[in-house]
């Protein structure tokens, strides 16, 4: 088997990877905040953790690798939304991220194993600040509950690479009277008025983002997994205080073992963001006309861990060369993947290295392993470049959903419900493997979204 070989932003060295167990690989990723539309930075880490992915998949299986990406359906952002325009938190969250499932799975992303939502873990996360709490980690004052990063010193700033006292001097840190070190991050805050709000043992409030995700790793990887990934722009304070958390409330376990950054997509050189409004979504570029396949591309062109910018060049290219990828393939049958291709793809995932030896199969005319090798890059997902065939984008969301209420059926016993869903998942081309960790999904060559719509 080839080797996969990985950097490690925790210390700093390209390494070769080692599942803790080769039969049930694991990967959490930071994922979206649902208030608008995702722009083609935050398409980026999508793409990037999706080809890694599909590399894990076909190295350890498909049924041995499980992919967790969070819905962060909890944030001041989404409260000033609903504020603004007089609507519902859940509407809003619910619209956003079915926009998302959709936007990602027309730019080729298979859909991760879990995408679990802040609000339904709220109690999980509760549980675990009791237990910092309880372990001399955290503290109450005021309706807040802080973590106490002078009770983890020697450890905080590991990832960033930065000492308490340098974040202290650098970073915009809230002071605050309650706070026992300005440092100390929110793990729960008071919420009054119409804001959305829990009760706890602190008073009705809400999480801090920060714990959602380690409450949500814990609960579906355990204590111990393989690759936390996300975007570089969430090393500090996000992921620092994560693994604070996390591994301060389970001190025997480590929390993830491989920790991978995607660097920024840029817009003439500062990084695309929704607060300095130089963002293009990839609705509006799809809606342009350019195809989810030429969106992946030019992402998967420049390798993750380095800074790229978008352009209408790149665009145009990638464009044309799926055309001529598209010519070669004609009507043959995807084969397995071409070896160089996983070779190269193996080292730190050099998608750029891989692209540039689907041109070589394209030189010489070799249509299966050509086939083969785009689809392991995803670059064969909603439009294939052998045989076209368009999944509609809502295909996605609605799989999503049905797979859902199965999982929920299956937990209320009701296993009638579960079977019927399953049956006509199967009937409509949908491939479902149930694993421990609950069922990965993909859509089969034959999907077809028309057979979906009785059953929802
Ligand atoms: P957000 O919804 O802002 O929390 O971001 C979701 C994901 O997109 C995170 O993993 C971010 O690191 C990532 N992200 C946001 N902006 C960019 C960008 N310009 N380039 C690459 N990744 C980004
Ligand atoms: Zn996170």
């Amino acid at each position: 088997m080839t080797t996969i070989r990985l950097r490690n932003t925790m210390t700093g060295r390209v390494e070769e990877f080692t599942p803790i167990d080769p039969s049930n690989v694991r990967m959490y990723v930071c994922g979206p905040t649902v208030y608008d539309r995702a722009h083609l930075g935050n398409a980026r880490p999508a793409v990037v953790f999706d080809t890694l992915f599909r590399l894990l998949r076909h190295a350890y299986g498909a049924d041995h690798v499980v992919y967790v990406r969070n819905i962060t359906d909890i944030d001041d952002k989404i409260n000033a939304r609903a504020a603004e325009t007089g609507r519902s938190i859940r509407d809003i969250t619910d619209e956003t991220a079915a926009w998302y499932a959709e936007d990602m799975a027309s730019i080729g992303n298979l859909a991760p194993t879990h995408q679990p939502r802040a609000t339904d873990y709220v109690p999980r996360m509760v549980e675990m600040i009791a237990d910092l709490i309880g372990k001399g980690h955290a503290y109450a004052a005021e309706g807040h509950a802080l973590f106490a990063v002078d009770s983890w010193r020697d450890h905080y700033g590991k990832l960033s690479g930065k000492s308490v006292k340098d974040m202290i001097a650098g970073a915009r840190v809230e002071v605050a009277p309650y706070k026992r070190n300005p440092m100390d991050f929110v793990l729960w805050k008071p919420s009054d008025g119409d804001l959305p709000g829990w009760d706890s043992p602190w008073g009705r409030g809400r999480p801090g983002w920060h714990i959602e995700c380690s409450a949500m790793a814990f609960d579906l990887l355990g204590g111990n997994f393989d690759i936390h990934g996300g975007g570089g722009d969430l090393k500090f304070p996000h992921h620092e205080n994560e693994i604070a958390q996390s591994r301060c409330a389970h001190p025997d376990a480590g929390f993830a073992r491989y920790w991978l950054h995607n660097e920024m997509l840029l817009v003439d050189g500062r990084k695309m963001s929704k607060s300095l409004g130089n963002f293009l979504t990839v609705r509006d570029l799809l809606d342009q006309g350019v195809s989810g396949g030429a969106v992946r591309f030019a992402l998967l062109s420049t390798h993750y861990r380095k800074p790229m910018d978008w352009n209408a060049e790149k665009r145009d290219a990638a464009e044309e060369t799926l055309r001529r990828w598209r010519k070669v393939i004609g009507g043959a049958d995807a084969g397995p993947p071409d070896p160089e291709v996983v070779r190269v793809l193996s080292d730190d995932l050099n998608t750029a290295g891989a692209i540039a030896e689907l041109h070589r199969l394209a030189a010489e005319g070799r249509a299966e392993a050509l086939a083969g090798s785009a689809a392991l890059l995803g670059l064969a997902g909603p439009e294939p470049l052998g045989r076209e065939r368009a999944i509609d984008p809502g295909g996605e969301a609605l799989v999503g959903k049905l797979v859902e209420e199965r999982a929920a059926a299956r937990k209320a016993g009701d296993f009638a419900r579960a079977d019927e869903i399953r049956g006509a998942l199967t009937a409509a081309g949908v491939r479902i493997n149930d694993t421990a960790e609950g069922s990965a999904w993909e859509f089969g060559p034959e999907f077809d979204a028309g057979k979906l719509e009785e059953a929802g």
